[in-house]
């Protein structure tokens, strides 16, 4: 059955969302991305509107509405301010996964935290310097302390909140190379020898929060390990599959407000004695926008519906989320040309939303990443 009707439930959150992105987080956010000012306060006051474990269990501290709801929210907040957009992704993300792997006390520990804004954000360290998308290959180590417990050696990269986060699910290499000797930890903030590296300069995004991390023979209890022993390379994988979803969602939401901004200025711009939007070329580009625009929420829309339904949704969450990133690239780059210079410059919106996308067919695997995946999936039918 095809249902195209949102539940009550997915349009209040959906509703949610869109109210506090336009009332509270698009009026400060040009400010914020050029001064690179962290969103502390409104994060905090998304928690208490339950923005942050949109899919968590209730019994958690979660909102427990599903995740076409999570995609509908990511969308409304992405339109606003992408800066805390991703923030919000990555909280949710490492709420979810540690829900889904953790036993009842690392839940009990830090879930409740996450959701409520007691913890500003979760962090999600898989990244190093020597690899990104190769992530099977990272070369951080844990191994056994005398006491059970756990020694990490070794640097992250690009962590997104890494800086502000009060729990960070960290992988490193417990056993062999590849895949299979990986296994996924629960650090939290201020752990003695977790050392937080300076702030990445960014082309967008720029009031989120990115840093390296150094874990220098940083010591954790035995029970910090999430999940199995060697068996953590399935958790990061499982959290993408779900956090590639959150980033399509949040860059159909840039590309509506690109695509919004580009309508009201062809509707008020002369050339040639007519509006812009007199104009067929402008038609086509805004008419291709809202088509391409649409495709992507579709794709989004099926892919969260079946994580929803616990149905596999690997390769429908990788086109989803290679689709939805190029398509509001193209819309964006199309709403900078429709302003002409001022499209250049950040007296109007679009700049912003031009860089700020450029990222999203990066992070969460690259746009090539999830052809791999695709192709891969194609091939093993
Ligand atoms: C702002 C920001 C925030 C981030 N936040 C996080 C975070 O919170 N946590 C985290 O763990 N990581 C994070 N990342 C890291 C991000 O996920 C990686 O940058 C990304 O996975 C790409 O890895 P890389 O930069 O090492 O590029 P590389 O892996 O070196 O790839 C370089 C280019 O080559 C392409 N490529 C690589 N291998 C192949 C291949 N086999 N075939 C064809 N093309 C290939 C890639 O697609 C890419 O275009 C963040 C990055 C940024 C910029």
């Amino acid at each position: 059955m095809i249902d195209f009707e949102l539940s009550e439930t997915q349009k209040l959150i959906q509703q949610t969302a869109r109210d506090f992105a336009r009332s509270e987080l698009l009026p400060g956010a040009s400010e914020r991305e050029r001064k690179g000012e962290f969103p502390a306060e409104l994060l905090q006051k998304m928690a208490g509107l339950g923005l942050m474990g949109v899919n968590v269990p209730e019994r958690f501290g979660g909102t427990e509405a599903g995740v076409v709801a999570y995609v509908l929210a990511m969308m409304e907040l992405g339109a606003a301010c992408s800066s805390t957009t991703v923030t919000t992704g990555v909280t949710n993300m490492v709420a979810e996964i540690i829900c889904k792997f953790g036993t009842e006390e690392q839940i009990r520990a830090h879930v409740p935290k996450l959701v409520s804004g007691e913890y500003l954000a979760g962090a999600f360290a898989l990244t190093e310097p020597g690899c990104g998308s190769d992530a099977a290959s990272l070369a951080t180590t844990a191994r056994r302390a005398p006491d059970g417990g756990w020694i990490l050696d070794g640097t992250k990269q690009f962590i997104t909140s890494g800086a502000v986060a009060g729990v960070h699910v960290a992988w490193a290499r417990t056993g062999g190379p590849g895949a299979k000797g990986i296994s996924a930890f629960l650090v939290p903030a201020a752990t003695p020898g977790l050392i937080v590296g300076r702030e990445e300069r960014k082309m967008g995004q720029r009031a989120s929060n990115t840093v390296s991390l150094t874990f220098d023979g940083m010591k954790l209890p035995p029970d910090a390990l999430l999940g199995e022993e060697n068996r953590g390379f399935r958790i990061a994988m499982v959290a993408l599959d779900g956090g590639r979803l959150g980033v399509g969602a949040m860059a159909i939401g840039i590309g509506n407000a690109a695509l919004q901004a580009a309508i009201d200025y062809a509707k008020e711009r002369k050339t040639f004695g007519q509006r812009l939007a007199d104009h067929q070329a402008i038609q086509w580009m805004l008419a291709d926008s809202a088509t391409e625009l649409d495709a992507a929420r579709l794709l989004i829309l099926r892919a969260a519906r079946l994580k929803e339904l616990d149905r596999p949704f690997t390769r429908e969450a990788s086109m989803a989320k290679l689709f939805a990133t190029e398509a509001a690239n193209r819309v964006c780059s199309r709403a900078v040309q429709v302003h002409g210079g001022y499209g250049y410059v950040d007296e109007y919106p679009v700049e912003r939303f031009y860089r700020d996308c450029r990222v999203t067919t990066i992070y969460e695997g690259a746009s090539e990443i999830q052809r791999m995946v695709i192709a891969r999936s194609l091939l093993e039918e």
